[in-house]
This record gives structure tokens, sequence and C-alpha cells, in this order.
């Protein structure tokens, strides 16, 4: 360590020096384990992050010091060191110290044409990263002796300066563009994106250049062992002769590392060194407890590692390498399950374009982040997120992304650009979000038009297509899908997941392919089965619609007689495929008349259907329009205006439940009261229910078991949770009307609004998705607290939309809640966020 008045704080990087992470940052730190598994590592020192903060705020620098250590004469390369390698950071910078006395020497050494390349290289690298000069400034020419006189001109009249040759401050320059760069507001947002404080520090780190170019093998190239999409054990890299840096990546004549089909490998030109990039591989494995990629450089046959980073990976390869690693020992399980960032499962719980099907394909491009989606095009972000707040997915289509394009990428179902490699703006971030995308794809763009032109055909706004992330493919209209493919790991973390989490996970599913979902995703019951859905189907809404016309107590009476024996086939299914796991029915919901047809033409046929007069049933239908249907007739109120439903529903689920029994499953339904806001109300109901049950009980002859509760969706339930509790086995806290009642917000029509909301930070996020836990997580609290003084062993839950986000997860958690329930898809979600939390905070309960 040295200090002056200049800012030269620094750490060489040695078995013992003391490097740490939040200040040197992770590559630092990876390097020094390198040195200490005594991995060929060029001399490297390391700028702490208040160092390179005060070379951004414009304090001096003496980089001569640091040249000083390195040697008058060698070249030196600067990397970024963040505290986490996904924040990104500037680029790497090789070279440094080049003018036209290190060019000669070089030419000496390696010749002409090498000490060319690298010399053109240099000014162009700089002239770009360091100066800001526009790439295309210095159009790719062959490197020679005028090429470098052009680029050394092309910087001089930019700049008005001539290029500096000085090593001191060509090195000073670098530094400080690299720390000034990562204060910018572009790399701010876009490592904000992937959860960096908004502060986040940076290191640098000061290499020893290994040349990769000289007489006998001499090159440059990276190694990794797994493949970055699947996770797979497989040699991956590439291998340039006379190459720097990471060069062999772009260069098409890349040699394979190992079985190249064009000619030899790298294993065959050097076996030796090709063992020993195996041998460091299994020992950075072990050590690093990572799957790494290793930068490499051969230098007259001398191997140098000069980094080593995480293998970038899809969100599938990532559960499979954590997997892997414990299951070699190298992790526990535990870290095996912390390290799967719960929102990366949804990647892997994508759909996918069903390959049997046919495939309208209109373009193609590279497959940069998996699985399929099906939207409407939209052209920029604030259309994507409109789209978002109608509930319609869509597809965002840009030329290439920019980081204020992040939030509509969150609000699209998929994303596609017309330029842009695998490692763009938008396939980074989409991999991160688990969206799919395709980028560089072979469209034309015309944002002026506001359309698309592939291979002869043309898009506009608001035409269907399908974004496929897995093939790379674009295809005209809604392709059909199929739903994932949960492999064995993904299984085996989840297993894994389920050992540690304290609190339970159920679904909401209404249908026998919902429950079905349900079960391959191992959700321990169903938290919510929304009956209403059982009447939308063709043949039962006629009789209910006879239900709702009846003329009298026999009429509606015969029109549930009917509709029995249809709700006790579908519970009978429910509770069959949820083979003696709970299910909890919520008792029918909706006002009446979503149930009757909207047109005049429908209002026809229904009379026609029902043998009526056009005239009574308009009447009968203006009759039960209310102006605020949400707050009208729904709910337990209908259950206590018109019992007969209800009564109809517990009699259905009761003779199922005996039915399944005597098949040899018990089973214990859960019957669930809708909207209730009173005490008396629940009491009503219950003394129905119990009616029902007993009746069922003596008509067939056995006994059986349920539970009644209720669910907490208007304010006043929550308030009044201790004395509703005296006739409720459990609470189920049904956080969408909560959040609609509690804010006065419609479910329905918040969305014209709440974009202006959010961006003017009314909200800090749309309640509808995020829980809000100051106004409506209160009541949850206090619905919970009051509820269980009444009655100590009444289970909680909540079923609203929330239940799948793993921040409400935390705070039910937190509450004691027994469990959440969210739709299907989101249960392997739930169960790993679950899991996180009592990794991390052990000691709750
Ligand atoms: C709720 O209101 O949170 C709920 C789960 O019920 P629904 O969405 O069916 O109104
Ligand atoms: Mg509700």
């Amino acid at each position: 360590m040295q200090k002056t008045d200049h800012v030269s704080d620094f750490a060489r990087i040695t078995p013992t020096a003391r490097i740490d992470r939040p200040s040197h940052g992770w590559r630092a730190k990876c390097l020094q384990r390198l040195v200490r598994l005594d991995l060929p590592v060029p001399e490297t020192v390391a700028l702490p992050a208040p160092t390179v903060r005060s070379i951004a705020a414009g304090h001096p620098i003496d980089s001569k010091a640091i040249l000083a250590h390195f040697g008058e004469s060698s070249l030196i390369s600067v990397r970024p060191s963040p505290e986490n390698p996904d924040w990104g950071g500037p680029a790497t910078v090789l070279n440094i110290g080049l003018n036209a006395d290190q060019h000669a020497a070089l030419v000496r050494r390696h010749g002409q044409a090498a000490a060319d390349a690298i010399y053109l290289r240099f000014i162009q690298s700089y002239s770009t990263h360091v100066a800001r000069l526009d790439p295309d400034m210095f159009a790719t020419t062959q490197p020679s002796a005028s090429a470098i006189k052009d680029a050394l001109r092309v910087y001089e009249a930019e700049m008005d300066e001539e290029f500096p040759f000085d090593p001191a401050r060509q090195l000073a320059e670098v530094l400080r563009s690299m720390a000034r760069a990562w204060e910018g507001t572009s790399a701010r947002l876009l490592r904000q994106a992937k959860g960096a404080p908004a502060e986040a520090p940076l290191g640098l780190v000061v290499q020893a250049m290994a040349q990769g170019i000289g007489q006998g093998i001499s090159g440059s190239g990276v190694i990794q062992f797994v493949d970055p999409v699947t996770g797979q054990p497989q040699i991956t890299g590439r291998y340039l002769g006379q190459g720097q840096g990471r060069d062999a990546l772009m260069a098409e004549q890349a040699l394979y590392l190992t079985h190249d089909p064009r000619g030899p490998s790298l294993q065959d030109i050097a076996p030796e060194i090709f063992a020993d990039l195996l041998r460091y591989g299994v020992a950075c494995r072990a050590r690093l407890r990572e799957e790494m990629q290793i930068e490499f450089t051969i230098e007259d046959g001398r191997l140098a590692v000069l980094d080593a980073v995480k293998v970038q990976r899809s969100a599938r390869a990532g559960l499979r390498i954590a997997v892997d690693l414990a299951k070699d020992g190298v992790i526990s399980h535990e870290e095996a399950v912390l390290r799967v960032e719960p929102r990366a499962l949804t990647e892997m719980l994508h759909p996918q374009v069903d390959a049997r099907a046919p495939r309208d394909v209109v373009a193609r491009g590279i497959a940069a982040s998996p699985g399929a989606a099906v939207g409407r095009i939209v052209f920029s972000s604030a259309a994507a997120q409109a789209s978002a707040a109608r509930g319609e997915p869509c597809i965002l289509v840009r030329r290439e992304t920019a980081p204020e394009d992040i939030r509509g990428m969150h609000s699209a179902a998929a994303v596609l650009t017309e330029r842009g490699g695998m490692t763009s703006h938008a396939a980074v971030i989409a991999r991160g979000l688990g969206l799919p995308c395709v980028v560089g794809a072979d469209i034309r763009l015309d944002p002026k038009e506001k359309r698309i032109h592939a291979q002869g055909r043309s898009f506009g706004e608001g035409d269907l297509i399908t974004v496929d992330g897995t093939t790379g493919q674009v295809l005209a209209g809604a392709a059909d899908m199929l739903p994932p493919a949960l492999d064995e790991h993904f299984q085996t973390l989840l297993g894994w997941a389920d050992q540690f989490r304290d609190i339970g996970v159920r679904a909401n599913a209404d249908t026998p392919s919902d429950a079905a979902m349900a079960r391959t995703f191992k959700a321990q019951g169903i938290g919510l089965c929304r009956t209403e859905h059982m009447f939308f189907e063709e043949d039962r809404l006629i009789v209910m619609r006879e239900m709702i016309f009846a003329d009298t107590s026999q009429d509606r009476a015969a029109a549930l007689t009917r509709l029995l024996p249809m709700q006790r086939a579908d519970f009978v299914q429910l509770f069959e495929i949820m083979a003696g796991l709970p299910v909890c029915i919520r008792l029918f919901d909706p006002p009446l008349h979503e149930f009757l047809p909207h047109s005049r033409e429908g209002l026809r046929e229904l009379a026609e259907a029902l043998d009526k007069p056009l005239s009574d049933v308009t009447r009968r239908a203006e009759a039960l329009a209310e102006f605020n249907p949400m707050l009208g007739m729904r709910g337990v109120r209908l259950g206590v205006v018109l019992p007969e439903i209800y009564a109809m529903q517990a009699q259905a689920i009761f003779e199922a439940t005996v039915e399944v029994a005597r098949r040899g499953a018990a089973v214990v339904p859960e019957i669930m009261i809708p909207l209730v806001s009173a005490r008396r109300e629940v009491e009503l109901v219950k003394t129905h229910i119990d009616a029902v049950a007993a009746a069922v009980r003596v008509k067939e002859g056995t006994d059986f078991d349920y539970k009644l509760g209720v669910m907490v969706e208007t304010p006043r339930a929550a308030l009044r949770a201790g004395e509703i509790a005296q006739h409720a086995a459990f609470l189920s806290f049904g956080t969408n009307d909560l959040t609609q009642m509690t804010y006065g917000l419609s479910r329905d029509d918040a969305g014209r609004f709440m974009n202006t909301y959010v961006q003017q930070g009314v909200f800090p996020e749309d309640p509808f998705h995020i829980l809000d836990v100051d106004g409506v997580g209160e009541l949850l609290l206090i619905g919970a607290e009051r509820g269980r003084k009444t009655r100590e062993d009444l289970t909680l839950s909540i079923c609203g939309e929330h239940g799948g986000n793993p921040e409400s997860i935390a705070f039910c958690r937190k509450a004691g809640f027994d469990y959440v329930s969210c739709s299907p898809y989101r249960v392997p979600l739930a169960r790993l966020a679950a899991a996180h939390l009592a990794l991390q905070d052990p000691i709750l309960h």
C-alpha cells in the first residue's frame, strides 16, 4: 500500500494481501483466490472503491506509482471489479502503455503484423472507450503502418491534441474514464435493474498483459465446463491463435477447445496446456464453489490465467449448476436453494411453442432468452405499460432497447429487437427478467409507420405474433403452446426448498386442469376454488339463467336440482385429483347479472330459450343491474338473500365428500364464505350449511367432517375478525377485493390512471400487483391478531393475487400465517421464496 497526496492507493494481489470484496470488488477477490490456487496469474494490483470514487470526483491520480509497480516497459490492462459481477461495469482496456517505442519493441519481438495489430487496436480502443470518440470513425481496416497513422490522425483531428504517448497519462485517463463511466446514469440504471444499490461502489483491477502473440504456440481463449443454456457438463469455449483478451469469442476462425470438426482443436495442438486448463477448471469449481469461465492466454507456450468469471447462464442452467454442485458436495443443499433466485423460475415455467404444431415463421434472430410468448405488437415502452394495465399480453418490438425501456420490458410478455446480440441490452435484461426474447432478428422496423417488415410481409401495432426465445423464431399469429418441461433438477431443488420452508403453499384452482397443474407443482392443497367459474360452462349457463329467472321458489329449486349433480361431479373430480390434500371451496361470489347476456340479441335468444316474453326477460335483467356491482348483491349477500344457492353448493360438496370417501380417500372439505362484513352473515350461512350437513349425514348414513371459514375481503371483516372468528375455523384474506375496498379503487378501472399514479410516485407500485403493506397490510395484521385472540388455532392465509409474490410471502410469514395460495404457475416460485425466507431468517418461529 502506498499513500501520497495523489490518489494512488492500491494493493498487490498476493495470497495473503487484504483484498476485500465490498471494496476491491468480486474480480479482485476472485483473482486472489486463483493466486491462492497457484494458478499462473500475471502480476495484478487492485484499486479499492474509495480510490476509484476520488478518481471519479476529479482528484489527481498517481498513475506513475502504479506503472512503477509493473516496470516501466510493461503493458497493462484495466478491468472493472464491482462487488457483484452481475452489476456490469465499464469495458476492459488492454495494452495500456503502448506508444511508438513500445510498438518498435513489439515489432522486434513479434514481427510487424502482430505489433501493428495490437497498436492499432489500442489506439481505437483508447479513442472510443476513453476519449469517447464515435467507433464509426475508426472503420475496421487491416492493421498497417498507414492504418495506424490514420487512426492517430482521426484522434488528433477530433481531440485537437496529440494522441497521448506517455504511459502514465494513458493509465490516468483510462482510470478516470472508467471511474466516471460507472457513475453515469445509464450504468446506474442498468445495475439497479440487477438489484445493485444506487451507490454501489466500483473497484478496478490493473494487470500486466500476457501477450498472446509470439513465435511458439501463442493466443488467447476462454474455457468453461458447462453449457450456458442447459447447465449440462460440457467443455465449451474458443481459442484464437495470436489473439488477445476475449477475441476468440468473436472470431469465426477461432478453434474449438476439443473435437473441432473443422480441423485440429486446442486439445490437439497443445494437449498439455489443455490438460492444465482442465485441472484448473476442477480446482476452480471445488474451491470457488462455482462454475467458472476461465480466460487464458498462451505466450510462446506459457499458459497464463488472466481472469475467471462466473459462467453466464440462463435461469435453467443456474438451477442445474446449483443442484449439481450440491449433489457433488461442493455446496450444501441450503446454499443451492439460496443460489436460485425465486423469480428466475419463471423462465423455466414459461410455455414453449409446441414443436408438433405448424409454425408460420416470419423472421429469425438470436435466441436470447428462452421460453415463448404470444402477444400483440407494441413499439414503445409506454404502449407496453398501457397494454399490461389493460391485462393484454404484448410483445415489445424495438430496434434495440436502452435502459429507459426497462419498465416497458417488465410489462411485456416478450421482447423482439432488430439489432443486438447475445449480450446486448435487450438480451441481458430479458434473461434477467425471465422474458422470452429474440434479438438481431431479420426484420426491418419502421418506427414512423409503426410497422415491421419481414420476408415480404408486414405487421403493425396490435397484430398478434409469437416470439420463441428458445429457437430465435418469430411466428405470425398465436402459435400452439406447450406447458413447460420441469426436469429432474427443478424437482430436486424444490424438494430441498420444501424441507426448509415454514409456511405452506397452496394453489388457486377452479378446474380439473388447474388442480392437476397444482399437483404437478406440488401445491399443498387448493387454497381457493372459485366455484362460479364452474357455472360459466355452456351446459350450466342456461340452467343458471333459468334459476335466475325463476318466478317461484319451486322453479328455482328445480333449476338448482339440475345444477346439483353437475356441481357434485365437479367436486368429486377435484377431491380425487387432490388425493386427500385440503381443498378450500369458496361459495358462489359474483353478482347474478354477470350470467346474463348483455346484447339485445342475446336477450332475445334467452327469451326464446326460457320461453318467456322478451319484455319480461329485459325487465328482469334491468332489475338485476346495479350501479356498483362489485359493492352490490354479491358474495355472502346473495347467500343471505337467496340461501338456496349456497344450500345446493353445500349439498354437492358434502355428497362428493361421501362419494370420494367411500372410494377410499378421506376428504375434509373447507367451505369459505366470500365478501363477509358482519358476524351475523356468517351465523346465518353457518346455520344453513350445518343443516345441509346434518341432512346429508342422515341420507347417506355416514359421518364426515368439514371446516367453515371466512374470506376477509372487506375492511370491516378485518376489523371485526375477533367476533367473526367465533364462527370460523379459518380466515383467508382476499387481498384483491380488500385492496379495492381499502383504497376505494375499482379493480376493473384503476388501470386508467394507475400508470400516472405510479409514475408520479403517488403509489410506489400498483397495489393490485404488490401488496400495500402499509395500509392493506395493516388490515391483515389487525385481522390476524384479532382473529387469533378469539381462536388460537385459527388458520390464516392469503389467497388474493399477491399470494405468489415473494414480498407478500415475507409479510404473511412474519404475521404468522399458515399458508399462501396463488395461481398454480406461481407455486414453485412461492415454494422457493418461502424457503429463502426461512433460511435467511430461521428463528422466526
Ligand atoms: C380476492 O378478492 O382477493 C379474491 C381472491 O377473490 P376474487 O379475486 O375472486 O374476487
Ligand atoms: Mg374477492
